[in-house]
């Protein structure tokens, strides 16, 4: 047996980066994986097409998580699809960073409706069918940015600290239920968001990180597998996985 057999997961965002390592390892576990993507369909195929070749189960449903009827259908259709749903994490995010002086009301909607509206979207999707099982595991990523800030980020750190706060209400209201919320606040992790950062100013950033290198995002996946199948008595908690950039 392995660890999370006859579990289902839905992974927002699972065509890339950490959210498609998330998918991997939470089905190398054995759980069933719906892996959610906006724009890279082949990606996420990939993802799925990786999973059922190891043996596992995997759903691929694209949808953008900004939209409150699009993230919701995600919960509802891999319920529908497999008749129950016990880990989901919330991963899909953006960054649009400009200094407030510049930034524009999309840039700040498109950022806080993708990264912590979905949030409340999923959450309030998924709840009914955890309560019943009396059984969930729900898992925020966050960043290091929602509790220490960044220049230039006002709406990204508005996004990622508004998660925090919702995970430790969220926990609060269903822990009778035996459902535990949690965020992971990772560093910067090596991944095409990080990417995009101009090389001067990676190195400018690698000097600051005490571990002096950037997190990968399998370490970013171990902390939601520890949540996931480990975390029983864990809950309402920020797990920060980030080389020590803020303590
Ligand atoms: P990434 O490589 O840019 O991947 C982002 C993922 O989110 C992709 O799968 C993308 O799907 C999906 N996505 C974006 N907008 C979406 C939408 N509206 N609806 C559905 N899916 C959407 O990012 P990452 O670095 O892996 O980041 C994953 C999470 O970790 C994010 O929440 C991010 O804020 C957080 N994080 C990252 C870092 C870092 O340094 N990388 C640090 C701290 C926190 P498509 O490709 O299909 O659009």
């Amino acid at each position: 047996m392995n660890r999370l057999d006859n579990q289902v997961a839905i992974v927002t965002g699972g065509s890339r980066g950490i959210g498609r390592v998330i998918a991997l390892e939470l089905a190398s576990l054995g759980a069933k994986v719906a892996i959610n993507y906006r724009g890279g369909q082949k990606e996420a195929e990939q993802v799925a097409e990786e999973i059922k070749q190891k043996g596992g189960e995997a759903l691929v449903l694209q949808a953008d998580v900004s939209k409150k009827d699009e993230a919701r259908g995600i919960v509802t259709k891999t319920i529908d699809h497999w008749g129950r749903l016990d880990i989901l994490v919330n991963n899909a995010g953006i960054t649009k960073d400009k200094t407030l002086k510049k930034l524009t009301d999309d840039d700040w909607e498109d950022v806080i409706n993708t990264n912590l509206n979905s949030v409340y979207y999923t959450v309030s999707a998924a709840l009914p069918t955890m309560q019943e099982q009396k059984y969930g595991r729900i898992i925020n990523i966050s960043s290091f940015v929602g509790q220490a800030g960044n220049f230039g980020q006002t709406n990204y750190s508005a996004s990622k600290g508004g998660i925090i706060a919702f995970t430790k209400s969220a926990a609060q209201e269903v822990a009778k239920n035996n459902i535990t919320v949690n965020a992971i606040a990772p560093g910067f992790t090596m991944t095409e968001m990080l990417q995009q950062v101009p090389e001067n100013v990676q190195e400018k950033i690698l000097a600051k990180i005490p571990m002096g290198r950037f997190g990968q995002p399998e370490e970013i996946a171990e902390a939601v597998v520890f949540l996931a199948a480990h975390g029983s008595y864990v809950t309402g908690q920020q797990i920060n996985v980030n080389g020590g950039v803020y303590m």
